[in-house]
């Protein structure tokens, strides 16, 4: 039986203690929406914990009384993976923030999974390492949220994603028992936990890999006079078989943005702008460099800016990692699309955004991993505006359609959330979209833990729809 509100206050201030529970409006209204931003719920209450026996006794309380958790990190997330689709208890893990262990001879580190992405590799750069995954939002996205959502970054294209530097979880599962998952013989249950997008249990503490720090790197800016000539170097780099660690692309709706907001020098006509990094022993980064030069002039670039010192990196960098946030500016909502296509099909794909968008009339800009075909359309608009939600979200599954006739994915990095949840099933087959809803019954026979998210688990999940949307998808 689900709790009245003052006992439900009280009993979960039994476990985490009054100062670490939230209710009330201005909390609901907080914490019913993520990044995602369009669509909402409300929880009841917010609570705090302080480390993993403190979650596991919230999670067992949520069990015994029938109540749905939502786990939450800095609530970046883009799919709307920590909005709490049914109520209920949004777990925080804004207080798991420690780093416990660093073994440098063994190349790792293990900390709360509430700490900043970026405060990883501070911890370890003096030493000669990182933590190799670097999603845009780093400065405040969690390593829980890291894991759950599989995230990617810009230098994704050289060093892989999340998944590829976790070597060990600390889960309270969704009945609220604490697993010790790490990778071994037999079913490789942490590759089923990182990914899971919360909906597995929640992941307090990790063991994350650290990748030394390469002896040389250098970054470039590229203008160019056109999207599509921007779109041909990538194919071009990717085509001649070089692999830079990073290939990100801006168009000139995201450089206006970023000029007004932090200022940025580029040449009149300039409509896109790609960022490159190569890095790794001196020589080879060199010849690289060369080469991703050559394929830039060969495809008509207009200026080449290249980073002198670590102060200019970072500048070039600010460039492309504050893009998003610049484009407060043009309205109150964005909306950032994901998805993938092979990098051969980047430029009719990008005149096919221009096109849905014109077509559904709101802004778009794009701002994205171009070296591994992981497209960001950003929709730009007024939520209030009657209809345009929906025209929003039609726009971007007329985007997802292409990708997948284009022979892509549905999602690059931002994961499924609600956002995507009624478009797996046109990447997977019925048998296969059973299975994954059986994966899920198998961690928990109750949807409890984030109902709603990923594969639709629960009656109540096309209620929400109704009732968000008027319709049910
Ligand atoms: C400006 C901007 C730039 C971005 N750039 C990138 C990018 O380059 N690459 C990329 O991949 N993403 C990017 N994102 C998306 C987002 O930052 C990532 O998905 C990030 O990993 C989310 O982390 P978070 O701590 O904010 O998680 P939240 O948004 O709080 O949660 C995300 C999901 O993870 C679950 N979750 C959170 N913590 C835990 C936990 N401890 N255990 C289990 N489940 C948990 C939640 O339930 C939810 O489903 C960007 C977002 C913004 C706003």
């Amino acid at each position: 039986m689900a709790a009245a509100q003052s006992d439900l206050r009280g009993d979960l201030a039994a476990i985490v203690g009054d100062a670490h529970v939230l209710t009330g409006p201005a909390i609901e209204r907080t914490y019913d929406t993520d990044a995602y931003g369009v669509e909402h719920f409300p929880p009841q209450a917010v609570v705090l914990p302080a480390d993993t026996a403190e979650v596991a006794a919230v999670v067992r309380y949520c069990n015994a009384h029938g109540l749905p958790f939502t786990p939450r990190g800095a609530g970046t997330g883009l799919s709307g993976g920590a909005m709490p689709a049914l109520g209920g208890v949004v777990v925080s893990t804004k207080r798991l923030t420690k780093v416990l262990e660093i073994d440098l001879p063994g190349r790792r580190l293990k900390a709360q999974t509430g700490i900043a992405n970026a405060r990883l590799s501070a911890a370890v750069a003096a030493d000669g390492f990182e933590f190799a995954p670097d999603p845009s939002s780093q400065s405040v996205s969690t390593l829980g949220g890291n894991i759950a959502e599989n995230s990617g970054g810009p230098h994704t294209l050289k060093y892989g994603v999340t998944a590829q530097h976790i070597l060990a979880v600390t889960l309270v599962d969704a009945s609220g028992h604490v697993r010790e998952v790490a990778r071994g013989p037999g079913y490789d249950l942490l590759s089923l936990v990182v990914g899971a997008e919360g909906t597995l249990g929640i992941v307090t503490e990790a063991w994350v890999k650290l990748t030394p720090l390469r002896p040389r790197v250098e970054t470039a800016l590229f203008s160019f006079a056109s999207v599509r000539s921007a779109c041909d170097t990538v194919a071009a780099i990717v085509a001649a078989g070089v692999l830079p660690a990073a290939l990100e692309m801006m168009d000139e709706r995201i450089l206006v943005a970023v000029r007004s907001a932090f200022g940025l020098d580029y040449p009149d006509g300039t409509l896109a702008m790609l960022l490159v990094e190569c890095d790794g022993e001196p020589a080879a980064v060199g010849d690289e460099m060369a080469r991703v030069v050559e394929i830039a002039k060969n495809n008509g670039t207009l200026q080449i800016q290249t980073a002198q010192d670590e102060a200019e990196r970072a500048r070039l960098w600010h460039v492309r990692k504050k893009g998003i946030g610049a484009m407060g500016r043009y309205a109150p909502t964005i909306v950032t699309h994901d998805g993938v296509i092979p990098p051969s099909k980047l430029p009719d794909m990008l005149d096919f955004v221009y096109a849905v968008a014109a077509e559904a009339g709101v802004g778009v800009a794009n701002i994205f991993h171009a070296g591994d075909g992981n497209l960001h359309p950003c929709f730009y608009f007024d939520e209030r505006e009657p209809g345009v939600v929906d025209k929003v979200v039609a726009a971007g599954e007329k985007i997802i359609h292409r990708c997948l006739e284009l022979g892509g994915s549905v999602s690059g990095e931002h994961g499924i959330g609600v956002e995507k949840s009624g478009l797996l099933a046109q990447m997977f087959d019925d048998d296969s979209m059973r299975l994954q809803l059986d994966f899920r019954r198998i961690f928990h026979e109750n949807p409890l833990c984030n109902p709603c998210k990923v594969v639709p688990d629960n009656k109540s999940c096309v209620e929400h729809k109704v009732r968000w949307r008027g319709v049910a998808t």
